[in-house]
């Protein structure tokens, strides 16, 4: 099957070209903690070995910086950096990788009477300096607050299209063209629906396409699919990651799992695209990442999908997320949600929390919740 890419500029990230009629990247993220040197650059060489056009890493302190500096040298990989909320750890980092990522729905956090611009110009700056390229990566569950307010709150599309697009020609304006704009969501109707608007307008900016919070294999697997199959059968999408919540160990089938979707469409084997069935229960749960602070998470996330099977015939949505920092933020859309402390998960109906529970009492409190929420329903 021919395929007519969207003819996006250039951008090198390291030794990869994205963009243009290179060859759709792959990538992935590590989900080790980055200052456990030795298992971070484990997972990056896996990761690399797998296959992986750039590995992106998350640091979070002046101590994952360092720990990023000595990663860097023990890894010939591309690498990527994810600032998460401290944009200004930019220039700590900016020396060991190819690219950073920044979020514009982050970066409020620090120095908030600082002007977004003003935050945006360093950090292109900075990647100036240090020959990086830069994605904006827009996620639905951290939206910048000033750009949500001005939509009706049912309208999760426009404010993450008009901040990506205000930072692209912010972008632009300062002589900065070597990035790319992901836009993210848990929901992959929602994935293709975003990434289909923002190349209406910018057709010339590579796209990084996800969906996030994809969940376990092969339920995460075939999201991703039914939105890459749209999108990239339409010319759109220039590099693209699978979020799958799987042990460290299996990441690399983030890789082997992309390159199997790219090379399905490039043959056309298209899987008939099935719309998600809106009246199937939902299982959404995040790759997990260097902020996951306790790897039960991730069995969690296994066993609430299994014993939630017996309400598969209801439209009800369950988020299991990692971590603190997103989790309370991307479970609020969730019919029930769980974020994972270290030694606490904490369950919530809706934006709504009922406390936290032990990893061992956290199952048995999901089940009754899940009971309530089906007799609402029936
Ligand atoms: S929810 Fe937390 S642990 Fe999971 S991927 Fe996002 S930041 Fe990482």
């Amino acid at each position: 099957m021919k395929i007519q890419r969207n003819p996006t500029r250039s951008v090198r990230i390291g030794s990869v070209q994205v963009g243009a009629q290179h060859p759709i990247a792959v990538q992935s993220m590590t989900a080790t903690h980055t200052q456990n040197i030795d298992a971070t650059v484990a997972q990056v060489t896996a990761l690399h070995a797998a296959g992986a056009d750039i590995v992106r890493i998350a640091v979070d302190s002046d101590k994952d910086a360092e720990a990023l500096g000595e990663i860097r040298r023990q890894t010939s990989a591309n690498l990527s950096v994810d600032l998460q909320e401290n944009y200004r750890l930019a220039e700590k980092v900016a020396p060991h990788v190819d690219k950073i990522r920044y979020n514009p729905g982050h970066l409020y956090h620090h120095e908030r009477t600082r002007p977004w611009q003003d935050k945006v110009t360093y950090l292109a700056k900075v990647a100036s300096d240090h020959d990086c390229a830069m994605r904006i990566g827009v996620n639905c569950g951290s939206v910048d607050p000033a750009k949500k307010e001005r939509y009706a709150a049912d309208d999760s599309i426009t404010p993450m299209i008009e901040s990506a697009t205000e930072h692209c020609d912010l972008l632009d304006s300062l002589g900065f063209t070597r990035f790319v704009v992901s836009l993210k969501d848990s929901d992959p109707t929602k994935v293709v629906e975003l990434n289909r608007l923002f190349a209406e307008r910018r057709s010339d900016v590579p796209l990084h396409l996800g969906v996030t919070e994809a969940g376990l294999p092969p339920d995460g697997i075939i999201k991703t699919r039914i939105a890459f199959e749209q999108l990239i059968g339409r010319g759109i999408g220039d590099t693209i990651r699978v979020s799958l919540t799987v042990p460290n160990p299996r990441k690399p089938e983030e890789i082997s799992a992309g390159r199997q979707i790219l090379d399905d469409i490039a043959a056309g084997r298209l899987r008939s695209v099935v719309a998600l069935n809106p009246q199937a229960l939902n299982i959404i749960s995040c790759p997990s990442c260097s902020r996951v602070e306790n790897e039960a998470f991730v069995e969690l996330a296994q066993q609430v999908k299994e014993m939630s099977q017996y309400a598969k015939e209801y439209a009800i949505t369950i988020a299991v997320m990692g971590c603190r920092v997103n989790g309370p933020g991307e479970t609020d859309d969730a019919d029930l949600g769980l974020w994972c402390g270290p030694n606490r998960v904490n369950l919530k109906r809706g934006s709504e929390a009922l406390g936290a529970f032990t990893y061992d009492e956290i199952l048995p409190k999901l089940k009754a919740e899940l009971d309530l929420v089906i007799k609402q329903k029936s």
